[in-house]
């Protein structure tokens, strides 16, 4: 049988796409390597922009990432600056009339929010699919793999690869390796966090604390070797080192748990779309999590691509203009969050003391000039384009 879409991973944007699709007569089936139920990745926290909120709730599914006790924490304020030099930026939900800058999730409960809208939804999802190879013909795509053990494989007219890494297709990359860990954990401290986000750039690379439920989700930016002595450290002295590193901004660190690290790079694909197939999320780009882009940006080509599939007639899904019309208009909103991420990145990241005082011209020229502040909230809260 023909189908019209082949999704491969139904991880959040492979989701939210299945999910966009589910008034339309496409006939969808969603492949996930995952057992039903499951989570693919160790947990970690989330920053949802208040655009991707949008997204949520124009398909019905914030109601249901929002329902749990301390699901998602609202950001009513981030708080940016540097250790080391002058310059401080502050960042209100208030003084933009939002409920919210944005909010923070857990990556599993995302997950299990967005498995139980699918379950609901009446689309195909098939877990346990393990998908080794897309191959594809002017005509059709070929989605191979094994269910335990067995080779399995359908027929699409397109194949939307969301599998966190476009490693089921051949398609060229390219690879910028920051020589850079994040270190994740749940930090709590001894004052209620009262929904502030903090980032603050140090000579070692950025540390971000996520206000998360009762806790924060700390990200940590260092060298693989440090990272990895900071992991070994008991507990008292890595919150000591903490301390140190994060500055006064944040006093009373008190407890840590479930300390571990993740390589950061930039892993793009150089054209999102190819015959019959079509990259979406980390598939398409895996950002540094500085800026909070990548989840956000993959959810916007989730969405995009479902409103451009529904404007297709179903003879001409996955046919080369189209795609190639999809990939034009995602350029932009790409590559603007490519050059952010990477560009704060060049600013904010490299330790040279000579460095320090234009970061800080930036950061007191964000605060003082209302236009700018703005356009960077802006950025922030919806994305670039
Ligand atoms: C430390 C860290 C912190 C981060 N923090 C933030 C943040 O604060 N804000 C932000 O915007 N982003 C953040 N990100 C990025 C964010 O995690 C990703 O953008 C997001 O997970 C991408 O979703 P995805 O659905 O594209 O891919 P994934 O989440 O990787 O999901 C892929 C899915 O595909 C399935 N799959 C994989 N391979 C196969 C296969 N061969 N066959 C079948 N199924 C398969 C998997 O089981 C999974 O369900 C962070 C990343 C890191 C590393």
């Amino acid at each position: 049988m023909l189908l019209d879409l082949v999704i491969v991973g139904a991880g959040p944007v492979g989701a939210t796409l299945a999910l966009a699709l589910r008034d339309g007569e496409m006939e969808i089936v969603a492949l996930d390597a995952r057992p039903r139920g499951g989570s693919a990745r160790g947990d970690r926290s989330l920053a949802l922009s208040h655009g991707t909120r949008l997204v949520f709730e124009r398909l019905g599914i914030w109601g249901e990432v929002a329902s749990g006790t301390d699901a998602v924490t609202p950001i009513a304020a981030i708080d940016i600056s540097q250790r080391g030099g002058f310059g401080h930026v502050r960042l209100d939900a208030a003084e933009h009339d939002l409920p919210a800058l944005g909010y923070v999730v857990s990556y599993r409960a995302l997950q299990s929010a967005l498995d139980s809208a699918l379950a609901r939804s009446g689309i195909r999802v098939e877990h346990d699919v393990d998908v080794t190879r897309v191959d594809a013909t002017p005509a059709f795509a070929e989605v191979r793999g094994k269910r335990h053990g067995e080779d399995v494989e359908w027929t699409t007219r397109l194949a939307a690869v969301a599998d966190g890494g476009g490693d089921v297709v051949r398609l060229r990359r390219r690879r910028h390796d920051y020589r850079q860990v994040a270190l994740v954990a749940k930090v709590w401290t001894r004052q209620a966090h009262r929904g502030v986000a903090f980032e603050r750039f140090t000579p070692e690379g950025p540390i971000a604390l996520l206000p998360e439920g009762d806790h924060y989700g700390l990200v940590w930016t260092a060298t693989p070797e440090r990272a990895q002595d900071l992991i070994e450290l008991p507990e008292g002295a890595f919150l000591a080192a903490l301390a140190t590193s994060f500055g006064p901004r944040i006093r009373g660190f008190a407890r840590v748990e479930g300390r571990r690290s993740f390589t950061l790079a930039l892993d793009l694909a150089d054209h999102v779309v190819a015959e019959r197939v079509v990259l979406v999320g980390n598939a398409a780009q895996a950002l540094h999590p500085v800026a909070g882009q990548g989840f956000n940006l993959g959810i916007r080509d989730a969405f995009e691509l479902a409103q451009e599939l529904l404007a297709t007639p179903r003879v001409q899904i996955g046919a080369r203009a189209r795609l190639a019309g999809y990939a034009r208009r995602r350029r932009a909103d790409r590559w603007s969050g490519i050059s952010f991420t990477h560009g704060l990145l060049g600013i904010f990241g490299a330790d040279s003391p000579l460095l320090h005082w234009p970061r800080g011209l930036a950061l007191t020229l964000l605060d003082a000039l209302p236009p700018v502040k703005r356009a960077f909230t802006r950025a922030m809260l919806y994305g670039l384009h």
